[in-house]
């Protein structure tokens, strides 16, 4: 048999073994919606509370689409809705489960090609994740440090990065903090991560030597380890944890780790009360272990820590606080951080890829609280918190493997350029109060003796 014909019956045997696994989202269809004012976004967050919608993409006001998905049976009514208003919208997807076969049948298809060498230029699973984490550490001891935080709520170890040249103990340097994979389907996140630990450590370039050796950093790449994988082998477009309450609720699972946070109107705004809901903030603050290790990363490093971002999927932005479109005091270098770091994403972009917009998460888009942006903007310390929406050229959550590497370069060097001109007002000291806490933590930290 030659290569074509293999190939053919490869595809094929594949198409028979996916053939089910989408099927929740058979018929289901994702539509383009034009969001021109206010009352359209209010709108749209009414009927995702009503009809338990998902939003892929929350739009911009007159200048992108938000992207939402309907289940068949809400169909008429969601497009009824948007008609009596008014409101401008066309099919982006048709049948979302067979774009998701469609995805898996391509991506299996690369893999089986051997294009993918290095494992950030694919999508890992849980436990190469992990190796690569071990494996970094134990090559490089002087440099990293792999620490586990705990467990997940299916008892998967959460593991992170600290790289230092100086072992953490130089409380001259400033820290960057990197978080990935709250959310279970953005899935080219953690990617971008591991292949930042890879520059700093395995790949060093001259001219980023200064990034190493006058910064520490902290990278954890996979938060929501049970998601994830889940994700992986049941529901593509899960986005939540897999943490399981059947006291409030024993038909759905999970909590929207990116409402989880505490933070001035918890749960009230760009939130549902609705367990099954994927904007379900939780019953409490922190009631996810995910996030509480977050937290107390925070926390223990507080004082030193000069950016933390939070990376996402899908959209070219760049956000800060507060979700509810106040601003911190210090908005003007926030501002100027994300502009550096977005214009040199946009420089090193494809072509076909949008440029990076970016402001106050509420007002450049929807509001929203208990996201992880919010939390470490407000618990004084930390003067720069960004949300990252990374790009998806034009694929959504489906970012075919072929697109990983240039994503991977294109935002370490927004990575590091936001490290450098962090790194200044750092010098300097030349950033402003930032605002106390307004909410005091709901749960001391796990060791407040390390809190320095
Ligand atoms: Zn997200």
């Amino acid at each position: 048999m030659d290569t074509r014909h293999l190939l053919v019956v490869c595809s094929a045997l594949l198409s028979v073994v996916l053939a089910g696994k989408h099927d929740i989202y058979s018929g289901h269809s994702v539509y383009g919606v034009q969001v021109r004012n206010r009352d359209h976004q209010m709108l749209l967050h009414n009927l995702e509370l009503t009809l338990d919608l998902d939003v892929w993409q929350h739009g911009i006001i007159s200048e992108r689409e938000a992207l939402i998905r309907v289940a068949p049976e809400n169909k008429a009514y969601f497009l009824q809705a948007l008609d009596d208003e008014g409101v401008e919208y066309y099919v982006h997807l048709q049948d979302v489960a067979q774009a998701l076969e469609e995805a898996e049948i391509e991506r299996n298809s690369w893999r089986a090609s051997g294009q993918n060498r290095m494992m950030f230029n694919d999508y890992p699973r849980y436990d190469e994740i992990n190796e690569y984490m071990d494996m970094i550490a134990s090559r490089y001891p002087d440099l990293v440090n792999v620490v586990t935080a705990g467990k997940s709520f299916d008892q998967r170890d959460i593991k992170y990065l600290k790289i230092s040249t100086t072992n953490f103990e130089d409380s001259s340097k400033p820290i960057y903090m990197l978080t990935a994979m709250i959310h279970a389907r953005e899935w080219v996140t953690t990617p971008t991560l591991l292949y930042s630990v890879f520059r700093l450590v395995e790949n060093l370039r001259s001219q980023d030597r200064d990034l190493r050796d006058d910064i520490d950093w902290i990278i954890m790449p996979l938060l929501n380890p049970d998601g994830y994988e889940y994700s992986h082998e049941t529901d593509r477009l899960w986005r939540k944890t897999r943490s399981y309450r059947p006291h409030i609720n024993d038909t759905c699972w999970g909590v929207d780790g990116n409402r989880n946070y505490d933070s001035v109107n918890f749960a009230a705004i760009g939130a549902s009360p609705d367990p099954c809901s994927d904007i379900y903030p939780g019953p409490e603050p922190f009631s996810e272990v995910e996030t509480a290790y977050v937290r107390d990363v925070l926390l223990e490093h507080v004082d030193r820590i000069q950016i933390f971002m939070d990376v996402h999927s899908f959209g070219n932005y760049i956000t800060y606080g507060y979700g509810d479109g106040t601003l911190p005091p210090n908005s003007a270098q926030l501002h100027l951080v994300s502009a550096v770091m977005g214009a040199a994403m946009d420089v090193n972009k494809l072509p076909e890829a949008n440029f990076y917009r970016l402001g106050n998460s509420g007002l450049l888009m929807y509001f929203t609280a208990g996201c992880a942006q919010d939390y470490a903007q407000s618990i004084g310390g930390v003067p720069f918190s960004l949300t990252l929406e990374l790009p998806s050229y034009g694929h959504r959550f489906e970012v075919p493997p072929q697109y990983i590497s240039h994503i991977n370069e294109e935002t370490w060097e927004g990575i590091a350029a936001s490290a450098r001109v962090a790194r200044t007002f750092y010098r300097a000291k030349a950033t402003p109060p930032i605002n106390p806490p307004v909410n005091p933590p709901v749960n001391p930290p796990v060791n407040p003796s390390n809190n320095n």
